[in-house]
């Protein structure tokens, strides 16, 4: 299993990913441009399990999620980089990790544009990807491996976890 490396912009905190995510969303509904300032965010999703901090610690940050549960972002204290998000749907079993911490952010590769409704009017979308006016349904994209993956997420948060 590969292992990559990423961390924050002041460079307290550093972690290790290993294996491949999940998914790749690159998202451009209003709360991730309000959150990050830009255009929109690239969030590789994995179980939490895959990611592990090899230096710092992260500080907990909660804004509403667009389902209105709880979207807690995960940022270095000190420069206040944020490194990853834990969403309501699966709670702390699955972190969808900003892709532009990476020290190769371009290791990881959109499976999907998505909430291109309100992406910003100038913005052109990469051919060869599939583009969505919100989200999808993970079943429609994913390979099964990828997608039992997912599921087995969904199963445990069910049973109580995360
Ligand atoms: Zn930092
Ligand atoms: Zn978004």
């Amino acid at each position: 299993m590969t292992t990559k490396e990423g961390g924050c912009a002041c460079g307290a905190v550093r972690y290790e990913v290993r294996g491949d995510p999940i998914f790749v969303n690159n998202c451009h509904c209003t709360l991730c441009q309000r959150q990050t300032g830009s255009t929109s965010v690239v969030n590789a999703f994995f179980e939490s399990e895959q990611i592990t901090l090899t230096q710092g610690e992260l500080g907990e940050y909660v804004v509403t999620a667009g389902s209105g549960g709880p979207h807690r972002i995960c940022r270095c204290p000190q420069c206040g980089t944020a490194i990853l998000s834990y969403y309501p749907r699966l709670g702390r079993l699955g972190a969808g990790l900003r892709v532009g911490t990476l020290d190769d952010p371009g290791a990881f590769r959109p499976d999907a544009v998505i909430f291109t409704a309100s992406a910003m009017p100038w913005v052109s979308f990469p051919e060869g990807i599939p583009t969505f006016e919100q989200s999808y349904a993970p079943a429609d994209i994913l390979p099964p491996e990828r997608l039992a993956r997912l599921m087995a997420m969904v199963e445990r948060r069910k049973a109580g976890e995360g």
